[in-house]
């Protein structure tokens, strides 16, 4: 059974409350919290369940200004975020990148976040679906056998911060879609084992219509996670979605 997560990704920012503060108000909260890499040790110290937002797609060397999936596991991190389409658009990381910092987060030993989604154009021409099985199947490689476990975040980019979220039925389709392509491309029994979450302008007010379907197996947030209150509403959120069969 998938096990199911609410992910604060922090982006290059800090919650305006202060690090310490926040903290404190979200310690029971069951989350992960994925803060900019060189705040990853201050945060460990202080909260059990941390995520980097990217690493090298090497183990170690001539890289400047690269940190290795060693690295991060040495200051905490159990978790790394792949492929964000932030990376994707903004640092043209393509696909045979993404696989190989895949490759260097299992080898690690730590818990890969996978980011998929379409861009606005793909989905008005219908083309969802197809191109997050594409995005999955690029991602099919050989180590996956080795991982314990993996995440997939649904981030549709035309939902990244920009106020407009997916409806609860779009991510219900694609969620099936995902674990029909998961099915297909990775290892035998990884599929059943792999959470799917969604992200994508997820607030406390359009939480309950994106959990309705219970496919979901939690959320990645970024401008709603920068707030404890928000935050805590919406681990609040997760204890309303249905019991896995
Ligand atoms: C994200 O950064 O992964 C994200 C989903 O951001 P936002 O919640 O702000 O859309």
């Amino acid at each position: 059974m998938p096990n199911r997560y609410l992910i604060a990704n922090w982006k290059m920012n800090i919650p305006p409350e202060g690090i310490v503060t926040y903290l404190d108000a979200v310690k029971d909260a069951n989350a992960v919290i994925a803060p900019p890499f060189v705040y990853l040790k201050d945060v460990a110290a202080r909260f059990a369940n941390i995520s980097a937002q990217n690493c090298a797609d090497q183990k170690a060397g001539a890289f400047t200004g690269e940190v290795s999936a060693d690295m991060l596991r040495d200051c905490g991190a159990r978790f790394v975020i792949i492929g964000h389409s932030e990376r994707r658009t903004i640092y043209g990381e393509d696909d045979g990148l993404i696989a190989r910092k895949l490759e260097m987060v299992i080898d690690a030993g730590l818990t890969p976040i996978l980011c998929i989604g379409e861009n606005e154009q793909q989905r008005e021409r219908g083309h969802a679906v197809e191109f997050c099985s594409d995005q999955l199947c690029a991602a099919a490689i050989p180590q996956l056998a080795n991982a314990n476990e993996i995440v997939v975040a649904y981030e549709p980019i035309w939902a990244i911060g920009t106020g407009r979220n997916a409806t609860g039925a779009m991510v219900a389709e694609i969620v099936g879609a995902i674990r029909d392509a998961l099915e297909r491309f990775w290892p035998d029994g990884l599929a059943s084992r792999t959470s799917i979450l969604y992200g994508g302008s997820v607030t406390p007010d359009n939480v309950d219509d994106l959990i309705a379907d219970g496919r979901i197996d939690g959320f990645l947030v970024g401008g709603a996670s920068l707030d404890s209150k928000r935050f805590l509403a919406l681990a609040e959120a997760m204890k309303r979605l249905p019991a896995q069969p």
